[in-house]
């Protein structure tokens, strides 16, 4: 009997000195860690807007390619980077917010190309979630969601939500995102860096329905980078150079918005 107790008083001590080591040997991470989903728009069967010698899913995962390593790089800023792909592959636009709720991510990023009829028109746009306000927002919103249509069993899964309808649309002027103020927030400050930083020229925060920020549980902002409609932009939007520095303006945006609104 007495030996039987000995035993389970060692096991006991044991259990909690391997807990105390686990414990020591789990990777870094306090609450000062802040967790970014970059959503790299499309991929796989899904191009998106296509440009003269580029695609629209190559664009975004380049620049999102480009934040990790801007990321990587500055460790100490204690960003750990998440992202719904790193390849050339489609995910369903609700998963995208899924893996963001489950991992529970403080902000989710979604990176796209613009395009419009006129060849001219050329800048940097960023969305938050909500109601639309003019003709062209709804030509870029239906763009956007358009993805769902090859998704299996699309209508179950995104609630009856017809892309195409404008009474779909409707569904979101019932339903605000519940993070608006701080979208805008981070919204503004990529679109200031996309103008200081990048020297871009900077088309404003704005608000559509967008189906990837839909169910997010966190602030979530959609960057229309560029326009793969305008000839100098979709140079800009193809190099080395342009993609960096549409990275790194992402980047000052998160760090600038994580030191105001981290506790
Ligand atoms: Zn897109």
């Amino acid at each position: 009997m007495k030996r039987v107790k000995r035993i389970s008083t060692s096991a006991f001590l044991l259990t909690i000195l391997l807990g105390l080591t686990s414990y020591q040997m789990r990777p870094y991470r306090n609450h000062n860690t802040f967790t970014v989903v970059i959503d790299a728009g499309h991929g796989g069967k899904h191009p998106g807007t296509l440009g003269k010698t580029i695609k629209e899913k190559d664009v975004t995962l380049q620049i999102a390619l480009e934040l990790e390593k801007i990321i990587k790089r500055n460790s100490e800023d204690n960003i750990r980077l998440m992202m719904t792909r790193r390849s050339d592959t489609y995910v369903d636009l609700n998963d995208r917010a899924d893996f963001s709720n489950k991992n529970k991510a403080d902000l989710f990023i979604s990176i796209h190309c613009n395009a419009n009829e006129n060849k001219d028109i050329h800048g940097t746009e960023t969305y938050a979630m909500g109601v639309h306000k003019t003709e062209g927002q709804i030509d870029i919103m239906k763009r956007e969601n358009a993805d769902i249509l090859k998704e299996e069993n699309y209508k179950q899964k995104y609630d009856g939500f017809d892309p195409n309808s404008e009474e779909s649309y409707i569904l979101f002027k019932l339903q605000q995102h519940g993070h608006l103020t701080q979208s805008l927030d981070l919204a503004k400050r990529i679109e200031k860096q996309f103008d200081t930083h990048a020297k871009r020229t900077s088309r404003g925060v704005k608000q559509a329905g967008f189906l990837v920020l839909w169910k997010t549980a966190m602030p979530a902002v959609l960057i229309e980078t560029g326009f793969l409609s305008n000839e100098k932009e979709e140079k800009y939007l193809t190099s080395v150079e342009g993609q960096q520095n549409l990275a790194s303006s992402i980047y000052k945006a998160v760090k600038e918005y994580k030191q105001t609104h981290q506790r």
